[in-house]
């Protein structure tokens, strides 16, 4: 399903995190790149300085590289306190970069949206793609992405550019700019012992390489639209999908107990029994704790059940020809053109053992650090009074606050998110597991911060 010929690159964003790994894992296997972005990091490829909500710098930008595929990673962090800002970068700014891409030939559009454009501060568990952004975003932030996306799933099949959106959740990595340095602040004032929330929520982190695997998967498989056979339909949805056992083990389930990154917060009574299961999974064991939740029986086949697929066909159908020419082209749940995808590394952990890990790692690595104090838990109602007072605080001394109802709401839910779809249509599967990518990213910062390992 790959391209014919040779695409040629441009990473919009491409000094960013993502956008850096990304150009990495493209010169990698030798192909054509060039980046675009405010900001200019590295000088090992061509760059283009430039504004996305300039369109014609975008359009400069496009016709001195020639490229045939854009891979649109810019946004402003998460976090910002200016709602304009976002709607001009992720909004009017993805419609430049679009109408720069049909306006100049450019064959494919791979957009980076996010895992948050569908959350809207409850829960989300195993979700997957039916589900629509929320009518009210959790912040402008959200909000402008899940505005993007729409406009780059809308331009699907534009003066013959195909599009995708992929949704990622919780990026991290070396090179991170976001995740790494709030950890490590709340390290140096020694608040590694506060906690918001019971800990039971699962969440999603995604190491970036396996974003941006995603992301060159995403471009390589996004061809022109074909029929599928019954026979091309069952190899892509029948097939045995292994657990993604690359840290985890191939028993663990998202759902489990079991902690993979850290050791309880407080044991619950049937720790020892959870413990017993986990160690020496045994399908057939009789477990007798009434109070232990037994695992969830996901069907996996759900969001790619022949009902779905066929739903989605018989819409396609119908709009492709209500729609004028220049409308959205038919789309197909198993190809690529005008799809979204959850990108994640399929192992949703408990909220407050990712951060702990870190810490853990960071705290050998300082001797002289104060030794770790007695963790003090706070209630989600109470964490969220509290938030709301900092942002009071915030605004009154005209200081961005670092405690927010997002961070507390964030905190206590649970966040994860089904990747079948993209397991099985985009051929995609984390190549770094979350425990070895952890150790990846404390090892890149002490490195750069001159900690001994
Ligand atoms: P980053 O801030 O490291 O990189 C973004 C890059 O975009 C920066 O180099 C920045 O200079 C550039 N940029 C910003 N505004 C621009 C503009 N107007 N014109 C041109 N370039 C501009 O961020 P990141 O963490 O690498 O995120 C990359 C993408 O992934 C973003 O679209 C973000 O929304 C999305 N995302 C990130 C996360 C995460 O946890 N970091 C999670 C989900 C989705």
């Amino acid at each position: 399903m790959s391209s014919p010929q040779k695409d040629i690159y441009l990473i919009i964003g491409g000094s960013g995190f993502l956008g850096r790994h990304i150009v990495e894992k493209l010169l990698a296997r030798g192909d054509v790149v060039s980046t675009f972005d405010i900001v200019q990091r590295y000088h090992d490829v061509p760059f283009y300085s430039g504004d996305i909500s300039e369109e014609n710098q975008v359009s400069q930008a496009v016709q001195k590289s020639a490229a045939t595929c854009i891979i649109h990673t810019a946004s402003p962090p998460h976090g910002i306190d200016d709602p304009a800002l976002y709607w001009k970068v992720n909004v009017d700014g993805t419609q430049a970069v679009i109408n720069a891409a049909v306006a100049n030939g450019v064959h494919k559009l791979v957009f980076t949206s996010s895992a948050g454009v569908v959350f809207n501060g409850e829960d989300l568990v195993n979700t997957d793609e039916r589900l629509p952004p929320p009518e009210k975003s959790m912040d402008a932030y959200n909000e402008s992405k899940a505005k993007g996306e729409e406009l780059v799933l809308a331009a699907n099949g534009k003066g013959g550019l195909l599009t995708v959106a992929l949704r990622p959740s919780g990026i991290f990595g070396p090179g991170d700019r976001q995740v790494m340095h709030g950890l490590s602040q709340v390290f140096e004032r020694n608040q590694t012992n506060f906690q918001i929330g019971d800990n039971n929520n699962l969440f999603d982190w995604t190491y970036v390489t396996n974003v941006a695997h995603a992301h060159l998967l995403a471009a390589d498989r996004l061809v022109p639209l074909k029929h599928l056979s019954e026979q091309e339909t069952s190899q892509i949805i029948n097939y045995y999908l292994p657990t993604v056992s690359l840290t985890t083990g191939s028993r663990r389930q998202p759902t489990s107990e079991a902690r993979p990154l850290g050791p309880y917060v407080v044991p619950p009574p049937h720790a020892e029994e959870i413990e017993a299961r986990f160690n020496n999974p045994d399908p057939q064991a009789q477990y007798t704790s009434i109070s232990y939740p037994p695992p969830v029986v996901r069907s996996r086949f759900d969001p790619l059940s022949d009902a779905v697929i066929a739903r989605h066909r018989a819409l396609a159908a119908i709009n492709s020809k209500e729609k004028e020419a220049e409308g959205p082209i038919p789309t197909d749940p198993l190809q690529v053109a005008g799809q979204v995808f959850f990108i994640t590394n399929g192992e949703p952990t408990y909220f407050w053992d990712f951060p702990r890990a870190v810490w853990r790692s960071l705290r050998v690595s300082s001797p002289s650090a104060p030794s770790e104090r007695r963790r003090i838990t706070f209630p989600r109602e109470v964490g969220l009074v509290l938030a709301y007072a900092a942002e009071w605080w915030g605004w009154l001394v005209g200081k961005e606050p670092a405690f927010t109802r997002f961070r507390v709401t964030f905190s206590c839910v649970h966040r994860w998110h089904n990747i079948e779809k993209a397991r099985r249509v985009l051929g995609y599967e984390p190549e770094v597991g979350l425990e070895e990518g952890v150790k990846r990213m404390v090892d890149w910062w002490k490195a750069e911060h001159g900690m001994k390992p």
